[in-house]
């Protein structure tokens, strides 16, 4: 049983520029020296806070001043209540399922003193996006510029948003986090850009090849090899993020997206790390809204520009809310 609430504007409704489908949860973050192993109990600190890829994202662009819808499911309970506020207030336009039945999705979040994390997320209601949700809002997603997608909703939903946004010639960015068993192919090669991370991306190249990849061997890789091996996924534009190593992109054709380049790496932003949790996520949606924002511009500056969002994004605790805003990003980076 869902229903559907919406906070849309009603007159003068600005169309939106980047769709979020995604998961909303919220993290349960404990701070601790080192974590805990199997039996140990260690003592930390608790703090908890707005998270899933998709809402991350969704807060991410909308930062940017991208105009942002998001769709999501979410359960009929305080968390869900608290979820609906929090995208007001960050002026993103949310189309809610409300699932009667399931909990909304929530995380557990360890942190130790080195900045790495581990992480238990409970989908709940992101496991069950259906897509009526999806279909009902065509317009919207076919008016937009850029499609934005990730593996913590049911993929049957976020595949017909794809395919909604692909018919219309919206381009489709989809971030293949966390690795799902099988890779989730279609939504891969129904993507125009992948933003893996090397987990991820090792993840992917074995479930398509059977090879097994060690993520940390692909860091010791020559930029003409990591091309080749980004070249035997079959989107057109690989994004992969490599933390505190920067970004490596890969093209098909560097012409379609304005760049001159088949391949090219930008270092990390100079920054002073204090929790990584959600860099991807901030890196998603600044490179969405800037790709939304500029879509005649090189490619090459809207990857630079999602650097410099989750290189401030890691200099603050939190997920979504660690995301900086365009203005701290210009006045930090110029
Ligand atoms: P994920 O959060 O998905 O694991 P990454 O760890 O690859 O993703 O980080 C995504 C992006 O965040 C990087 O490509 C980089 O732009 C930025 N980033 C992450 N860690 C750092 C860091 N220590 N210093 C500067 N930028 C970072």
């Amino acid at each position: 049983m869902a229903t559907t609430r919406s906070t849309r504007r009603k007159a003068n409704k600005t169309a939106a520029q980047v769709v979020v489908v995604g998961s909303f949860n919220q993290d349960h973050v404990w701070q601790t020296a080192r974590f805990p192993q199997p039996g140990e109990t260690r003592l930390g600190r608790f703090s908890t806070g707005p998270g899933g890829k998709g809402f991350n994202q969704a807060v991410s662009a909308a930062r940017q001043g991208a105009a942002t819808l998001f769709v999501a499911a979410i359960g009929r309970d305080p968390l869900g209540d608290a979820a609906m506020a929090l995208a007001k207030s960050e002026r993103i336009d949310g189309r809610w399922q409300v699932v009667a039945g399931e909990p909304t999705g929530t995380a557990a979040i360890l942190l130790d003193a080195q900045a790495q994390n581990m992480i238990v997320v409970a989908p709940g209601a992101n496991a069950v996006l259906s897509p009526a949700q999806i279909e009902a809002q065509r317009a919207d997603l076919e008016a937009a510029q850029v499609l934005l997608t990730q593996h913590e909703v049911h993929p049957a939903a976020s595949l017909r948003a794809q395919s909604i946004a692909r018919a219309a010639g919206v381009l489709c960015i989809h971030n293949p986090a966390p690795p799902l068993d099988g890779g989730g192919d279609a939504l891969i090669s129904g993507a125009d850009v992948l933003t893996p991370n090397e987990t991820e991306f090792a993840a992917l190249i074995a479930a398509r090849d059977g090879d097994s990849v060690d993520a940390d061997a692909l860091l010791a890789l020559d930029d003409d090899a990591l091309h080749a091996l980004c070249r035997r996924l079959p989107t057109t534009t690989v994004v992969l993020t490599l933390g505190a190593r920067g970004v490596f992109v890969s093209h098909a054709d560097p012409a379609a997206r304005n760049d001159s380049a088949a391949h090219y790496r930008l270092p990390a932003e100079d920054v002073r790390a204090v929790d990584t949790t959600g860099a991807g996520d901030a890196f998603n949606g600044g490179l969405a809204a800037w790709l939304a924002l500029h879509p005649q511009r090189p490619f090459r500056e809207a990857v630079q520009y999602a650097n410099r969002v989750a290189g401030l994004a890691v200099e603050s605790h939190g997920a979504a809310l660690a995301v900086p805003r365009a203005d701290e990003v210009r006045k930090r980076f110029g």
